[in-house]
């Protein structure tokens, strides 16, 4: 029998990036490759790489030289595909390099370059796909590309402009996620609250019923729908979904208000900001009326031209707002930005300063949220065991991103359980807790593993 041909797979970049790599993975395995977990086992190896800052294109430079010199036989795809001939001039012996989102492409260059298996094995392929992340979460792509020209942004030149996926689409394969054991969906997208623009919000199919593609009818459809296991209490425990637009939520409830509240602002509203990125100042006012949501945003510190004056008043607003998860970049500036034309470049030292600072005035105020939780019972994801205890997630939690909830008497958890836990103790960005007195001691089945 001739021996089964062998990919090798690296994954850079962002959870876009992340299912991009899923959607390559999932074909090759659905024509019959096999994936390969070393550079020296594969026939050939597929690098998906990040372009967005500069510190990311080196390490794609970096990765896709480690896989040429320990397997010789490469292909690029990914956001440094699109950057021109970077990649060409770098490593010339690339076998062949392509944009984000190209699946077609890639697979053409792997055809080309190592055939395909006579025998292709796809009833071996289940229908969510091969994922990349753990089986009990995985994220959901609901569109590609972003219609605003923030000066600081190169993705829409590398991603295009917003492309949404139909409704009907989405849901399906959001459905077959939480059959294949998903009990966490993340939805993602470059410009999540954008969602249905380019399709006029166009009615598609599900489950035989009309739905609009639009945010608030996802997260209503998402929140909504029963697995079909006929249980009356199963929507609360089974499933979370969370959204790169605004934070997590748990379902039910869902809050309606907290959608329309971040749908796209007024794009004229746009050009009043030299950043061209509007919508901050919703913050506030949505923590306020909202306090059971959890917001995240990432801010620029040293954009050309800002004064220290400025940048006082962004830490002011961090402190009326009291985000809770808040990340920041130094101003970094990306070949092909306008914001680089722009006057008044500040130096490194004054831009990673200014970072410094507002992550540590952001520390303080994460800590002083988290100190809220004390005492409350939360309800947690689980995400890993050992060493006599467990360590998950709540809602307000996205992996990889924020904190952890760390369960000291979790032993018997594992990966992809529910548990109700206490919170016993908190820092600048974790939790600490014991399982709720009312669970302890029940047999692990409690907590939900269905
Ligand atoms: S919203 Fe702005 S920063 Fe985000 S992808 Fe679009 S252009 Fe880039």
């Amino acid at each position: 029998m001739a021996a089964v041909p062998k990919v090798g797979f690296v994954s850079l970049g962002c959870p876009k990036a992340l299912v991009d790599s899923e959607g390559i993975v999932t074909r090759l395995r659905a024509e019959g490759y096999a994936i390969s977990p070393s550079y020296d086992g594969a026939d050939l190896v597929v690098v998906n790489t990040c372009g967005f800052i500069e510190s990311a294109m080196q390490e794609s430079l970096d990765a896709i030289g480690e896989a040429l010199e320990e397997n010789g036989r490469v292909i690029v795809t990914g956001c440094l595909g699109a950057k021109g001939d970077v990649v060409r001039r770098t490593h010339p012996k690339v076998l062949a390099v392509t944009g984000p989102h190209a699946l077609e492409q890639v697979m053409t260059a792997v055809h080309e370059h190592l055939p395909k298996p006579h025998e292709p094995f796809a009833d071996l392929v289940p229908p969510q796909g091969i994922k990349l992340t753990p089986r009990h979460y995985a994220y959901l792509k609901i569109s590609e590309g972003c219609n605003h020209r923030c000066t600081f942004c190169i993705i829409p030149s590398l991603r295009g402009d917003l492309a949404s996926r139909p409704i009907g689409e989405v849901m399906r394969e959001a459905e077959n996620l939480v059959k294949g054991g998903v009990k966490e969906l993340l939805v993602i997208s470059q410009d999540t609250s954008a969602y249905g623009v380019d399709l006029k919000y166009g009615t598609g199919f599900w489950g035989g019923r009309p739905l609009k593609a639009r945010m608030g009818d996802l997260a209503t459809a998402l929140g909504n729908w029963a697995c079909g296991c006929g249980s009356t209490t199963c929507i609360p425990i089974r499933r979370w979904t969370r959204s790169s637009a605004y934070g997590g939520w748990e379902n039910p409830p869902l809050h309606r208000r907290s959608v329309s509240a971040c749908e796209p602002a007024d794009p004229e509203a746009d050009e009043t900001s030299c950043e061209r990125r509007g919508q901050s100042r919703a913050h506030p006012r949505l923590a306020q009326n909202l306090s059971d949501i959890t917001i995240r945003s990432t801010f620029i510190a040293g954009f050309p031209g800002e004064t220290e004056d400025e940048f006082r008043e962004l830490l002011d607003f961090l402190e009326e707002a009291e985000l809770d998860r808040v990340g920041c970049f130094s101003y970094s500036p990306v070949p092909g930005a306008k914001a680089n034309e722009f006057p008044g470049a500040l130096p490194d030292e004054v831009r990673e300063e200014r970072r410094g600072r507002l992550m540590r005035l952001q520390e303080k105020i994460s800590a002083r949220r988290l100190k809220r939780r004390l005492g409350k019972t939360i309800k947690v994801l689980v995400d890993e065991s050992k060493a006599g205890r467990a360590v998950g997630r709540s809602a307000a939690d996205a992996p990889e991103i924020d904190g952890v909830v760390h369960i000291e008497d979790g032993a018997k958890l594992k990966p992809g359980d529910w548990a109700q836990v206490k919170v016993t103790r908190s820092d600048a960005h974790d939790l600490w807790s014991e399982l709720d007195v009312q669970q302890r001691g029940r047999q692990r089945s409690t907590y939900g593993t269905a």
